[in-house]
């Protein structure tokens, strides 16, 4: 039996049909020309969704956080100092790989449901400089997304590599590598990708390959990116087996998302995320996130007084939609709901009804009705 119930956790995110019957085809050889052929398209394909011509991309078995150690492991040599820009969990993570790589830091962090400004940026870089800077383009535990554009314009022409983590928006919101001069763009398939976790994908600027050619060794083995770019550069030679699998439903993911096309992709993120928020406030709820630093891809949303976060969580599941738990400060205050990928009208609209349902239960009064009406005016893209 097909399990019909709806992941809204912000990743993994449901999986489009078309990439679990890839996911399922039968298991080639890793040089079967079939699929050097689909794994070289697939490299070519995200390549536009990061929007660069001129950047050289990893992809390989493992997961966001592989992605963030290849990031810092073959870039930053132990002893030399980045910034790390950070509003959450997923933020200081930087800060424990800096710590097990021996690599020096400085944070600069925002309250949870903030983001650093611009203007802190700015006013830091006047008297500090780094080897580089690390952004959360979308930190997944607080929902806040980072005026990233704006800390790239700042770090234009500095000597700072720019490293942006784009696991929770890579797919759902532009991250356009060459014009944003990024030098790192790091994500990973189970969020706006829409493909079952297990990769990192990693693109490195000519500046950032031309740091690492700099450094004799690094301490790494699977993650050092320059015993894997013979592979990257012609995928039918052998270093680590990929994952073969996984390789075909991204390439089949990245087809998805070229055949909707990047600008509606963006938008209808977009437009889902007022649509939800629509709904959740007409339904008396609230984002816990700052309205100037809302993502596209998730909303952390706070509880009204006198719902309890496991009773409304198992309600929903009831109803076959799961949402995640709050992290940090507000577990138990908030829950997250993850609203990126391949998702459409149903699945906001079984989303809406679940919330409104669930509350209702749980002693609200509600409108019946009132979320989706609210949120059916944004519901096109
Ligand atoms: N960065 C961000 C922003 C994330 O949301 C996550 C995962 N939730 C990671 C990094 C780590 O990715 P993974 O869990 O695949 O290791």
């Amino acid at each position: 039996m097909i399990d019909e119930t709806l992941t809204m956790i912000p990743g993994p995110t449901p999986v489009h049909p078309r990439i679990l019957e890839a996911l399922a085809r039968p298991t080639t050889s890793h040089v079967a020309p079939s699929f050097v052929e689909t794994f070289s398209a697939c490299l070519d394909n995200i390549k536009k969704v990061f929007e660069t011509t001129s950047a050289q991309l990893f992809a390989v078995a493992g997961g966001g956080t592989l992605a963030m150690e290849m990031a810092l492991v073959n870039l930053i040599a132990p002893g030399e100092k980045i910034l790390i820009i950070s509003q959450g969990y997923f933020g200081d993570r930087f800060e424990e790989l800096s710590r097990a790589f021996d690599i020096d830091f400085e944070i600069l962090k925002s309250e949870w449901g903030h983001a650093v400004t611009p203007e802190e940026l700015e006013s830091h870089l006047r008297d500090y400089s780094y080897a580089a800077v690390t952004i959360t383009h979308v930190d997944t535990s607080t929902g806040t997304c980072a005026p990233a554009e704006e800390y790239c314009r700042i770090l234009e022409g500095r000597q700072e590599l720019v490293i942006l983590d784009g696991v929770c928006a890579t797919g759902g919101m532009r991250e356009p590598f060459d014009n944003w001069g990024l030098d790192v763009l790091l994500t990973a398939p189970q969020k706006a990708l829409g493909v079952p976790p297990g990769m990192a994908i990693i693109a490195f600027s000519q500046k950032a390959m031309d740091k690492r050619k700099s450094l004799a060794s690094i301490p790494a083995y699977y993650a050092d990116i320059m015993r894997w770019l013979p592979i990257m550069e012609n995928p039918g030679r052998y270093y680590s087996t990929p994952c073969v699998n996984e390789i075909v439903a991204l390439h089949e993911a990245t087809e998805i998302i070229l055949e909707e096309g990047l600008d509606t992709r963006f938008s209808r993120h977009a437009q889902i995320a007022k649509a939800i928020r629509a709904a959740l406030t007409a339904v008396g709820m609230s984002t816990f996130t700052a309205d100037n630093c809302l993502a596209d891809t998730l909303s952390v949303v706070n509880y009204p007084e006198g719902i309890v976060d496991a009773e409304f969580r198992s309600e929903m599941a009831r109803l076959g939609v799961v949402v995640a738990g709050g992290l940090g400060p507000v577990a138990g205050k908030a829950f997250r709901l993850g609203h990126m990928g391949n998702i459409g009208v149903p699945e906001v609209s079984k989303t809406i009804d679940a919330i409104e349902k669930s509350l209702a239960t749980l002693g609200k009064k509600i409108e019946k009705g009132c979320g989706l009406a609210a949120a059916a005016p944004h519901l096109h893209w």
